[in-house]
C-alpha cells in the first residue's frame, strides 16, 4: 500500500507531540512545515523555531520550513485584509492568521505533491477548531489537496505533559504581539 504523504503544519512543537503519536496510529509518518509568521517577537519566534528545528531531529521526521519573520506584514495584513468571516467570538486577526498559514501549507502540499495537508492547530482547545476546520477544507478544495481533519483536542492535556517531559520550550502566549499584551494585562 502507497504511504499516504501529509503535509502537516506545525505551530509549535508541544502541538505537535501528541499529533504525531495519533497519526502514526494510522500508520501515518507526516512531514512537518513551518511557517508561522504571527509569531512575535523575533527572540519568540526564535525559540520556537528552534525547538521545532530540534525536536524534528530528534524524531527523524521531516521538516520543512518556510522561515519568514513577519511581524510587519502580519500586522498590515490584519488590518487590511477582509477576514470578517466568521467573525463571531473570534478576534478578525485569528482569521486572517489561519488563512495566510493554511493557504501556504495547502500552496506548498500541492507543489510538493503531497496526498494531504493539515495543521496541528487542530489540537488546541484555545483556538477556533471549526473555523480552521472549515478554511482547510475550503483551501483544499483550491489548491486541489485534501484537507486532513481530525479533532486531536482531546490529546492536548496529554501533549501538553509529554512535551514537558522531553524538555521543549513551551510557550506563554499564542503568538502575535496582541495575543501576547492580552496574556499579560
Ligand atoms: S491570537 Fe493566535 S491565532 Fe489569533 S492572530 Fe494571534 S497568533 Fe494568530
Amino acid at each position: 500500500m502507497t504511504p499516504t504523504r501529509l503535509l502537516l503544519h506545525t505551530c509549535c512543537a508541544p502541538c505537535s507531540v501528541k499529533c504525531i503519536d495519533s497519526l502514526a496510529e494510522e500508520n501515518i509518518r507526516p512531514a512537518l512545515f513551518w511557517y508561522n509568521p504571527n509569531i512575535h517577537p523575533f527572540t519568540e519566534y526564535r525559540e520556537r523555531r528552534d525547538t521545532l528545528v530540534k525536536f524534528a531531529a530528534d524524531t527523524g521526521l521531516e521538516l520543512i520550513s518556510n522561515d519568514e519573520y513577519g511581524l510587519r506584514p502580519f500586522v498590515q495584513g490584519i488590518y487590511t485584509k477582509d477576514a470578517t468571516e466568521f467573525a463571531d467570538k473570534t478576534p478578525q486577526r485569528c482569521t486572517y492568521c489561519y488563512r495566510l498559514r493554511l493557504e501556504k501549507t495547502a500552496a506548498r502540499a500541492a507543489e510538493a505533491g503531497f496526498d494531504y495537508f493539515s495543521t496541528t492547530l487542530l489540537i488546541s482547545p484555545y483556538q477556533n477548531h471549526d473555523l480552521i476546520h472549515s478554511i482547510g477544507e475550503e483551501l483544499g478544495e483550491a489548491y486541489c489537496v485534501k484537507f486532513l481533519y481530525r479533532d486531536f483536542r482531546p490529546l492536548f492535556r496529554a501533549g501538553q505533559a509529554k512535551a514537558r517531559e522531553l524538555g521543549l520550550y513551551m510557550q506563554k502566549y499564542c503568538g502575535c504581539i496582541f495575543s501576547e499584551e492580552e496574556r499579560y494585562t
